[in-house]
């Protein structure tokens, strides 16, 4: 059987740049291993999710094959289950995020800290704070966190409203439910809120979370030798994304064939991966670019060895866009290329029939330093394609594949091939 490979670099897609001579960062990137697969490519450039910039939820999700506002119960859910925490189906699962507040108002929502640091906070929250109903913590990378309310008698809801400012929550039938970024139009603390009645109990027990984990972390070690030394204070917890109950993707395998395997360091897009049923090859993040996709490469080789369908989930390009950091992230793709492209070249056979697919989960605007709605460049490698000139923004607006108009049409696609 013929193999698939592929990639998501997340945020890839961008906007033209004044600096890169009005070029986005993938076409103004030098990438001559990805060039020498054009001579067998296509293109796409379909929508996400319309006019709304997706969070990495929905834009994986949907490039996966699978419609988020039909299938995500929440970015919680997937983001515990690839932190290893497994809710059940009933549970409450939220994202949480350690930030700092000044007087009240919000200073960042992004504190980060050592993984140590984050283990001792664990350990304390796990520790000391106490609920009415059963509850585990866990933290993540960089400043990211789960949280995991266990049903026990407790029918939850996840009606609740966000206590992490520039997130609102969306609705869609059967309760389905993504988030969207939003401008950050106060400063203020708010507290978590019920939308509908029947959310008020989940909204009280993230509230009283909230209240008795904030005091556990400003007591803790963490927090004053972090102070003593003039460091950025983890001294508030935000929640986002709460979800209740199973997504239950239907199984990648048997909905869009082979068996596939993800390699993907981040608790979101593992999680994403194991709720589809895919296998994993462990991997975390390392903080090098270069070390980190020599990693990726290795665990990618494993992946392709023991599996003939991989996802590689691939971060740098979404968290450069981020900083606003043009340079580095036409640099991530150029290292991309260089690192990833020049041994995926070497693991499959485009002449045996094999796919190679390369796009991303959304586009990220260095300008603008977030997800932006513009449709996203996808490149597909596979013989019964002619040649194509690029591979860029421009180049896919100009001649898409007329079968992918939006990035759920992409799976389909790919595995009909
Ligand atoms: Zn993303």
């Amino acid at each position: 059987m013929s193999k698939i490979l592929y990639i998501i670099a997340d945020g890839m897609g961008d906007l033209p740049i004044e600096q890169l001579n009005r070029k986005t960062p993938l076409a103004y990137a030098y990438k001559p291993n990805i060039d020498h697969l054009l001579s067998n490519a296509a293109c796409a450039f379909p929508s996400v999710l319309g006019r709304l910039a997706p969070q990495s939820d929905a834009g994986v999700l949907a490039d996966l094959g699978y419609d988020p506002t039909k299938y995500s119960t929440g970015r919680g859910w997937f983001e515990c289950l690839g932190l290893g925490m497994a809710p059940e189906d009933g549970d409450l699962s939220v994202r949480v995020n350690f930030g700092e507040v000044e007087n009240g108002t919000l200073k960042s929502v992004r504190t980060y800290m050592s993984k140590e640091e984050l283990r001792q906070l664990e350990d304390e929250i796990n520790e000391k704070v106490k609920l009415p109903v059963d509850f585990d913590f866990k933290a993540g990378e960089g400043y990211r966190a789960g949280l995991v309310l266990r049903k026990g008698g407790t029918k939850f809801s996840q009606y609740v409203s966000n206590n992490e400012p520039g997130y609102e929550p969306k609705f869609y039938r059967g309760g389905k439910k993504l988030s969207f970024a939003s401008k950050i139009t106060s400063k203020k603390i708010s507290k978590i809120s019920a939308i509908k009645n029947e959310a008020k109990n989940t909204a009280g027990l993230l509230n009283s979370f909230i209240e008795k984990a904030v005091d556990v972390v400003r007591k803790s070690e963490c927090y004053s030798r972090r102070k003593a030394a003039g460091s950025q204070l983890p001294n508030y917890v935000f929640l986002r994304d709460a979800a209740v109950g199973d997504p239950k993707l239907p199984p990648i395998n048997s909905r869009y064939g082979h068996g596939w395997t993800a390699v993907a360091g981040m608790p979101l897009e593992k999680g994403i991966a194991k709720a589809a049923g895919m296998s994993l090859v462990e991997t975390s993040e390392l903080e090098d670019v270069n070390e980190d996709l020599k990693n990726k490469a290795d665990k990618l080789a494993v992946a392709m060895s023991r599996s003939d369908a991989v996802y590689l989930h691939i971060k740098q390009t979404d968290s450069a866009s981020h900083l606003g950091k043009y340079a580095d992230k036409y640099a991530i793709i150029e290292a991309i290329d260089r690192i990833i492209f020049s041994r995926a070249i070497r693991l499959v056979n485009i002449g045996r029939g094999d796919t190679i697919v390369f796009t991303c989960d959304h586009a990220t605007s260095c300008e603008q330093m977030r997800h932006i709605n513009s449709n996203i460049p996808v490149l597909i490698v596979n013989r019964r394609f002619g040649r194509i000139s690029d591979f860029s923004e421009r180049a896919c607006s100009r001649s898409p594949l007329r079968g992918i108009k939006k990035a759920i049409d992409i799976m389909p696609f790919v595995t009909g091939l």
